[in-house]
């Protein structure tokens, strides 16, 4: 099985009809890019960065977080690397964040909301990205979406950081795609709207799981009633697949959903354009795309109702 495998390395993640699909692979730590680049992945799609706050024991300075940062970039050598902003909340314990106790972490003070109550707690990320982007090929997005309004001031913020960089004459790269995890049901009925702020969605298919069922995720006792099949959550991601691509712009899954075999022909025939997964999982989900025929599913699909 292993030796098979391995066959796979360097080859295309292609169908039998010749539909081309990208795969990453998602890391939550430096000392991962070894395993991504092992197991041959186009490129990371998801960089967890909760572990730079995690590991510390005070707020991560710009300069430790450019240089985590720079690291991976230069390590992938030109190929993506999506690195996501600060995801934690009261479910996370981080003494210096301060964060009080909260009945329902979920659903609380967590992610892209903390940042933009703490611009300057966001912002010091943002320069650590923008200055790392000098050094590979960066992509950055943001977590916790459910709205256009979040997403334009996010963007004031980083022309902010950009002007700053700029007039202290430090180099950074302009082509840096920004995107948004579409994780919460918000942001997927509101995709349509949010498809013409950004540069990519990624689908984050835990929490959109966990948010549009009504199920916490990391309560075990309701584990049977988890269900990442649910035709509620298969309508939004295809409705978020049309409105990227109605936009122009392309749309990927980060969440576990994405490693899901069984899914692998749902989500071609959708049109996802990436799919992100641990690196683990890459060479066995390249064997999965080049033994699917899209045409043939969408056709079965079609005479299926
Ligand atoms: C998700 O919610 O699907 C996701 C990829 O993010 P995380 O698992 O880090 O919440
Ligand atoms: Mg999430």
């Amino acid at each position: 099985q292993h030796a098979l495998l391995l066959q796979l390395k360097g080859l295309e993640n292609v169908t039998l009809d010749g539909r081309k699909i990208h795969v990453y692979a998602n890391i939550g730590n430096t000392g991962d890019v070894g395993a991504v680049l092992q197991n041959d992945a186009d490129g990371i799609g998801l960089f967890r960065s909760e572990f730079l706050y995690l590991e510390s024991k005070d707020y991560p300075t710009e300069k430790e977080q450019f240089k985590a940062y720079k690291t991976v970039a230069e390590n992938m050598a030109g190929k993506k690397v999506v690195i996501r902003t600060l995801d934690i909340g009261a479910d996370k314990q981080i003494g210096y964040f301060g964060l009080p106790r909260e009945e329902n972490p979920a659903m609380g003070y967590r992610a892209i909301r903390i940042c933009l109550d703490r611009p300057k707690v966001f912002k010091t990320q943002l320069r650590a990205l923008y200055r790392a982007s000098a050094y590979g090929n960066l992509a950055i997005m943001f977590p916790m979406i459910v709205s256009v309004q979040e997403v334009r001031r996010i963007k004031t913020l980083v022309e902010e950081v950009k002007t700053e960089l700029r007039k202290e004459g430090i180099p950074f790269w302009d082509g840096v795609e920004l995107g948004i995890m579409i994780e919460t049901p918000a942001a997927a009925v509101m995709s349509d709207v949010l498809a013409g702020e950004v540069d990519f969605f990624s689908i984050g298919t835990n929490d959109l799981t966990q948010y549009t069922l009504a199920i916490d995720r990391q309560n075990r006792k309701l584990d049977s009633f988890y269900d990442p099949h649910h035709p509620a959550v298969l309508r939004l991601i295809r409705y978020v697949v049309e409105s990227a691509h109605k936009a122009g712009i392309w749309v990927g899954v980060c969440g576990e959903l994405g490693a899901d075999l069984s899914l692998t022909e749902t989500f071609l025939a959708m049109g996802i354009d990436e799919l992100s997964v641990s690196p683990s999982y890459v060479l066995p989900l390249r064997k999965k795309i080049r033994e699917t025929d899209v045409g043939k599913a969408l056709e079965r699909d079609a005479a299926e109702g």
